[in-house]
């Protein structure tokens, strides 16, 4: 037997049961030592299927329960997420390497989506009119849409999937959630509270793999919908494999969000958030700020320094250790990604002002380590201006005028989020105006909408119609129906109308 096969195992979880026995597996390391520490089933396509059918059978019975029922399940939920916060919150850690404090508020963000799910019954109501012609009353219903599916990146292992099938199955749907098979135990224990609340058998089912999972869910006919978050290349072919199929698709890819701080700004409050939305879990957030675009030098020289200042106070080491600001990037292969975009930026002329990329953590040497690091002078024809690096790298970038900034923005690939910094009203109103982007601050570094709004970018950050959670949600996992019903009586009888019906 290998080291590897002696490792505990990360199986599936269809129709209430662990499912192990899938031929393929890897290994799930703990990045803040560099070891594997289990290792997860790949599904092939027959438990694909399997997870499929388990959804299709739960199918008829919860669609008949009566919603709130439904939504009191998720309250139960609630509860069972709140009483095992930490030990979810340890899982993350674990596996993704990002700090205790920073895994708590993912699974409290998690648990926010639970609470909108369970009161989402006062979305599900639909609208009636009576008397739209004679005798005739008319009203509007959202069904359910079936079977539906979700699959999750590796950032937010236990949030993401909770942006999804909460509401899915309030909506009436049943499930099957395909995690990231770089960090899969948090979703598969949230999954098991839930069939602990009540939730029964088939509704929720998760299946662990790569693109053979993936790909089985799209071919399969009877998944009628599919949710996804992560890259815009692979978030682009979901899109477009599962809309030729005939599902429906909301696709969340990638970002590159600037913040723009004016001369005015509070320079010391734009800094401290700054800190926050790019170092903050590694820079592993779709949210995070990569790129400061500093309207005038007298601000971008502050902002340097300053920042400068922060790095060197922040510290690195195991998100277990509370005292850490910035844990390990998730995998060696990432590292060496992320590293290799530094000697890019290097290469290609952009001022390296703090180098972490040699940082090593006592005791922890072969952990996935990186200090932050900080570019200044970076120009829009730069790799590491054009793509998402997803680590701890801040640019800094030097503009004349707000038009500048904001036509850098407008012309980037993404648009997830962004933001400004400043304390002029009239310059926040115009960039709030004509900013190309989803999701925008003002003096907010990270403008991520609360669980009862919705969560979506512009440009290629997102391939569909409808945001992620929230309102959208509902209409994203219900379809809507319209019915007309006369029951004629004696009075209201007609001959036959070859006229197209009408009020006049
Ligand atoms: P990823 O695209 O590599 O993986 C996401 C999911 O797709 C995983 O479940 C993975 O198994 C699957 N997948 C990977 N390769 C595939 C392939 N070739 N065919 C079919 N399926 C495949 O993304 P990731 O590295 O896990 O996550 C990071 C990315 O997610 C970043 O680009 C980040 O910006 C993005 N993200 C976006 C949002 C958002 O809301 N827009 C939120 C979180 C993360």
């Amino acid at each position: 037997m290998s080291e590897s096969e002696k490792l505990p195992v990360v199986g599936h979880w269809i129709d209430g049961k662990t499912v192990l026995g899938s031929p393929r597996s890897q290994d799930v390391f703990d990045p803040a030592v560099g070891v594997a520490t289990k290792r997860v089933l790949l599904a092939e396509k027959k438990t694909v299927e399997a997870a499929i059918a388990s959804a299709e059978k739960a199918y008829p019975a919860w669609r008949a329960t009566q919603p709130l029922k439904r939504a009191r399940v998720m309250s139960k939920f609630k509860t069972l997420l709140e009483q095992n916060a930490e030990k979810i919150a340890s899982l993350l850690t674990s596996e993704h390497g990002k700090v205790m404090g920073d895994a708590m508020g993912e699974v409290q963000r998690g648990i926010e989506n639970v609470e909108f799910a369970s009161y989402a019954t006062e979305l599900l109501k639909g609208e009636h009119s009576r008397n739209v012609g004679p005798g005739i009353d008319s009203w509007s219903e959202l069904q359910p849409l079936g079977v539906v599916a979700g699959i999750t990146p590796f950032n937010f292992p236990a949030m993401v999937p909770l942006w999804m099938w909460p509401t899915a199955v309030v909506c009436g749907n049943t499930f099957v959630l395909k995690p990231s098979e770089r960090d899969p135990s948090s979703a598969m224990l949230v999954s098991q509270l839930a069939f602990e609340a009540g939730l029964p058998p088939g509704v929720l089912n998760v299946v662990n793999g790569d693109k053979e999972a993936v790909d089985a869910i799209l071919d399969d006919r009877r998944v009628q919908a599919v949710s996804f978050v992560g890259s815009t290349p692979i978030a682009e072919y979901i899109y477009s494999k599962g809309c030729a199929a005939g599902k429906r698709v909301q696709a969340l890819g990638g970002a590159k969000n600037h913040a723009v701080v004016m001369p005015d700004a509070d320079m010391d409050n734009a800094v401290n958030a700054l800190m926050g939305a790019a170092f903050g879990s590694c820079g592993e957030r779709c949210m995070a700020i990569p790129l400061v675009v500093c309207v005038g030098d007298q601000a971008a020289d502050a902002i340097v320094a300053k920042l400068s200042d922060a790095i060197a106070k922040m510290k690195v080491g195991p998100g277990s250790e509370g005292k850490n600001d910035m844990g390990p990037l998730v995998t060696k292969q990432h590292m060496d990604k992320v590293r290799g975009y530094v000697d890019q930026g290097v290469k290609e002329g952009a001022k390296l002002v703090v180098d972490g990329r040699s940082t090593k953590i006592a005791g922890h040497e072969n952990g996935y380590f990186m200090g932050a690091c900080l570019f200044d002078d970076v120009t829009p024809e730069m790799v590491i201006y054009k793509e998402e690096i997803f680590g701890p790298v801040l640019g800094v970038m030097r503009v004349k005028t707000l038009e500048e900034a904001m036509k850098l923005i407008n012309d980037h690939e993404y648009g997830n989020g962004t933001c400004i910094f400043t304390r002029d009203g009239e310059a926040a109103r115009y960039f709030t105006d004509h900013i190309l982007v989803g999701m925008v601050g003002v003096n907010v570094p990270l403008p991520v909408p609360v669980a009862y709004h919705s969560f979506g970018g512009w440009k290629r950050s997102l391939f569909g119609d409808l945001h992620a959670y929230g309102p959208d949600s509902i209409r994203f996992y219900t379809k809507k129906k319209a019915i007309t019903q006369r029951w004629p009586s004696a009075g209201l009888r007609e001959g036959a109308i070859y006229s197209f019906p009408s009020t006049k």
